[in-house]
């Protein structure tokens, strides 16, 4: 069963009175955005199709790039108001797994309740995914928690329907772990 095809009864009881605290807080376009996309592919079976990411014209602009691959996956242009984003290299973790020149990029939503953060690195197809960045269960230390590819991705980690998700395969790996944290794979 893809994770599209997931049967997701949630939602709907989530969006009358049993709507998480996160929901209730003061209107934010980006999150109920992706509660909506999150909403529709459950109830389709589809995602929206979004098309390819922008091209890289220049290494140089490698950090607008990032950005750009962000607010396109997460349809952020189609809010019809300016989200800011606020983009540098990430201490922590490599660009690439095992890699030691690049550092991966970290991003990050600013809204009056929260601040969303970001991890873009890529996968073992070359191809650059996004992780959000949450506490360690374990640790308490910021670790890649959910792949976050889509509006629908983020609507569903909004919603805590992980099961939806699954986690991100970034986690065990992540550096950013406690030395001793059992969280942490090898
Ligand atoms: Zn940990």
């Amino acid at each position: 069963m893809t994770r599209a095809s997931v049967p997701i009864t949630g939602p709907v009881l989530l969006l009358g009175d049993a709507m998480p605290s996160t929901m209730r807080k003061p209107f934010n376009p980006v999150k109920a955005a992706a509660v909506q996309a999150a909403v529709e592919r459950a109830q389709t079976g589809q995602a929206s199709q979004v098309g390819p990411d922008p091209a890289l014209h220049s290494h140089d602009a490698e950090l607008r790039w990032v950005e750009a691959v962000l607010r396109h996956r997460l349809s952020l242009h189609s809010l019809g108001r300016p989200i800011g984003i606020r983009t540098r290299d990430d201490d922590t973790h490599p660009l690439v797994a095992d890699g030691v020149h690049f550092p991966a990029v970290a991003l990050s939503i600013s809204f009056a309740d929260r601040t969303l953060d970001f991890l873009a690195t890529y996968d073992d197809r070359r191809r650059l995914i996004f992780d959000l960045l949450a506490p360690c269960a374990q640790c308490g230390k910021p670790v890649p928690t959910e792949e976050i590819n889509s509006l629908g991705d983020l609507g569903d980690y909004l919603l805590q329907t992980r099961d939806g998700l699954g986690g991100s395969p970034r986690l065990r790996t992540s550096p950013a772990h406690a030395a001793d944290c059992l969280a942490r794979g090898d």
